[in-house]
């Protein structure tokens, strides 16, 4: 049985290895190209930030290419990876089983968070490796009552240099990301083609059964008999509306935005993003020096790479985006999200003052990277982990399955989605099918 998987991130690669794995022929088409970390020093590109010289953040593409962002509103960006390996390539390495909203609909996905835990390995930071300012805002929560944690870690620390700069890619990959799991899926025959952007899903006789790929003005058909999306939360939804299916309203990201402050000599970016954290339910906040808005947030311009601080606040928001067909991201911020992110950025400023940090605090630019809820499942089609309204044949093994924001890392939700989604192919359909 021919699968085509549209897509190598946290679900996608996941999915096409099983797939692969269990006796599939799988194709992968992957619209990036092959992934590679940024090995430049940055200190020219804080330089060129201070004189104003980088422009909006679209320019992080031109010189780290797999990073790609969108505007959803005039306040709000959104991040992710267009590579081989995705998104993944591009994590802070947490891992979190973060699986709010799916419980509720009868979904437990403990027996595959256990088993990929397992193989990539989860450890946190050392304490002797967080920076003194980290310590110091840990010790401070403490005091607060905020029971922070140290954060689990996907990443080989007898390989990580501490350079900070994991967002652009791990250039000694110690950070765990989907590429050994593309390793895996052409070691077991499986191919994956890259520069390959899927158009539209091919529907015939109410049926998937192969998809378009976009080959400068003309397409490639791929033909298949089961065809799985995993193309992310904002990569899914032109796909779908291309191929005349529906898509739900229902983008949610996990609004990020980190309150910078100042602590002379501090060196935060020497070490690992978010060492610690803690989860307030609404909202989490955990040490981030914020690269993004460190180069292109105009509010923070001119600060000092050795002494700025950053603490995160990571809200679970609103599930009200849309995704158009030719990509066009809305999504404004509720006032339940606006009240959270007031709540999330009071309590950050207690936090850093009572380690020490001095202000002014300066808001961080607002962004979102954990891209889910176009395409979610139902309580009714749990069973058969296909959104029922979806053609015969055609499948999600993503994040966009996930109904409801989560305000935690969710590279093992999205894994382990495309994990049961793939066992469910292989091990029979569910009902409807
Ligand atoms: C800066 C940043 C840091 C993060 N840090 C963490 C972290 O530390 N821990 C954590 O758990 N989560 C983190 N996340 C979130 C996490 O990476 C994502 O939630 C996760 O990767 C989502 O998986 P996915 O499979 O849904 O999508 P993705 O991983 O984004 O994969 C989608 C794939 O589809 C491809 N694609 C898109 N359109 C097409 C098309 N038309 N045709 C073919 N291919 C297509 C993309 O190139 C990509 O490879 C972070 C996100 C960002 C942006």
């Amino acid at each position: 049985m021919k699968a085509i998987v549209v897509g190598s991130g946290a679900g996608g690669a996941t999915a096409a290895r099983e797939l692969q794995g269990r006796g599939l022929d799988v194709t992968l088409l992957e619209a990036g190209s092959p992934f590679k970390p940024f090995t430049r020093r940055i200190g020219w590109a804080t330089g060129a930030s201070r004189m104003g010289l980088l422009g909006s953040e679209r320019t992080i593409t031109r010189f780290f290419p797999p990073m790609r962002t969108v505007r959803a509103s005039d306040e709000l960006v959104l991040v992710r990876g267009v590579t081989t390996g995705g998104t993944t390539t591009i994590t802070c390495g947490n891992l979190a089983r973060a699986d709010k909203g799916l419980r509720e609909i009868g979904l437990d996905l403990t027996p595959e968070f256990q088993e990929l835990e397992r193989e990539v390995g989860v450890t946190p930071v050392p304490r002797d490796r967080w920076r003194p300012v980290s310590s110091a805002m840990f010790e401070a929560a403490g005091d607060l009552g905020l029971d922070p944690a140290p954060t689990p870690k996907a990443v080989d620390m007898d390989r990580c240099v501490s350079c900070g700069l994991c967002e652009l890619g791990c250039a000694t990959r110690a950070k765990w990301d989907t590429r050994t799991f593309l390793g895996d899926l052409t070691a077991r025959g499986g191919r994956v083609m890259t520069n390959s952007p899927v158009r539209r899903v091919i529907v015939e006789g109410g049926r998937a059964v192969g998809v378009e790929v976009a080959r400068g003005r003309s397409a490639e058909r791929f033909d298949a008999d089961v065809v799985v999306l995993a193309a992310g939360g904002i990569g899914n939804p032109p796909i779908l509306r291309a191929s005349g299916l529906e898509v739900r309203d229902g983008l949610w990201v996990d609004v990020v935005m980190t309150v910078a402050g100042t602590s002379k000599g501090s060196r935060m970016l020497e070490e690992q993003p978010m060492v610690w954290s803690t989860d307030r339910g609404k909202f989490m906040l955990s040490p981030y020096f914020d690269l993004l808005a460190l180069f292109f947030h105009k509010p923070w311009r001119g600060r000092s790479v050795r002494d700025h601080v950053g603490l995160m606040v990571k809200v679970a928001d609103s599930s009200e985006g849309t995704v158009e067909a030719d990509g066009t991201v809305r999504k404004t911020l509720t006032g339940e999200d606006v009240r959270r992110l007031d709540e999330g950025r009071d309590l950050a400023i207690k936090v850093m003052e009572g380690a020490g940090v001095e202000g002014p605090f300066v808001d961080g630019l607002l962004n979102g990277g954990h891209l889910g809820g176009t395409v979610p499942l139902s309580r009714e089609d749990v069973d058969g982990m296909r959104p029922s309204h979806l053609p015969e044949g055609l499948w999600v093994a993503d994040l966009s399955l996930a109904p409801r924001s989560q305000g935690l890392p969710t590279v093992l939700t999205a894994a382990a989605l495309g994990l049961r989604v793939a066992r469910r192919i292989v091990d029979g359909a569910g009902p409807g099918e």
